[in-house]
């Protein structure tokens, strides 16, 4: 992936999106923020403690990288589910709403709207269908990721918009990589028990622990519903490796920050 610096805010993108003008997207990285330990710096996380004033700074920063608005980008409360939610222009954002939209998949194909998920190691998948004009923003975790929520997304997506999944493209972005990624018999058994084609994406590391490549079952499940191998790109950066980079919470334990990563269309310019 990209690597682009703007005013000291870091994110990276999928090159292969470089050519369709009309598509914002970008994970975003940890640099460029004003949050300070243990959430320095460019913390979006709405629910760890930092303070308001400072994660309001930190959005206005990662919009105006992308010169879009900051009102009109949208994030939902996570709470590791599979639930895909549709969303439109004029709805409130998460940020300084009380009752907010609880989900961790969203999509839209509302022009101006650009939809986010917040992460520090759980899989950030941003999901175009540049014919139909849809995006998606999908927080897999394991517990999204057992649940099956990347093939949902595509499901929703097909289902809402009429999108054909063949023509979809996904970028999937930095998460904590297999290198660092140690789960238990539960987790693994959530996996396994789910779908025996998930065996190979565990490898045993002593008594009762494994190795989980979440990116890999993700990538599994896309292609089950239908994504194009070569329509899948990925970051392959490890959060956890990457503390300089990004925030993780197996590497620095909680409080830490959440990172953003979004996509959108921007709105048409002209008479087009
Ligand atoms: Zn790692």
């Amino acid at each position: 992936m990209k690597e682009t610096n703007a005013d000291g805010v870091t994110y990276f993108s999928a090159p292969e999106w470089d050519e369709r003008p009309e598509v914002v997207h970008a994970f975003f990285t940890r640099n460029g923020g004003v949050s300070s330990d243990p959430y320095a710096s460019l913390n979006m996380g709405q629910k760890g403690g930092d303070k308001r004033s400072h994660t309001r700074e930190n959005l206005k920063r990662a919009a105006r990288s992308l010169s879009i608005p900051v009102k009109g980008i949208f994030c939902a409360s996570q709470i590791h589910g599979d639930w895909i939610h549709r969303v439109s222009g004029g709805e409130a954002s998460i940020f300084g709403t009380a009752d907010p939209l609880q989900g961790d998949g969203l999509v839209t194909s509302d022009r101006g709207l650009y939809v986010g998920i917040l992460t520090a190691d759980c899989v950030p998948l941003l999901l175009l269908d540049p014919g139909r004009r849809v995006v998606g923003a999908v927080h897999a975790g394991w517990r999204g990721t057992a649940q099956g929520i990347a093939g949902k997304a595509v499901g929703t997506m097909c289902a809402t918009f009429g999108c054909e999944a063949s023509h979809l493209l996904v970028a999937i972005g930095p998460a904590i990589g297999p290198c660092c990624y140690v789960v238990g018999d539960e987790v693994a058994r959530a996996f396994v028990g789910r779908d025996a084609e998930n065996e190979p994406f565990l490898h045993p590391e002593g008594s009762g622990q494994w190795k989980l490549n979440l990116e890999a079952v993700n990538r599994h499940q896309l292609i089950n519903a239908g994504i194009e191998p070569g329509h899948i790109t990925s970051s392959s950066l490890c959060t956890s490796c990457r503390k300089d980079l990004f925030f993780s919470v197996r590497a620095e334990g909680e409080p830490t920050g959440r990172q953003i990563s979004l996509i959108g269309l921007r709105p048409r310019q002209g008479h087009d």
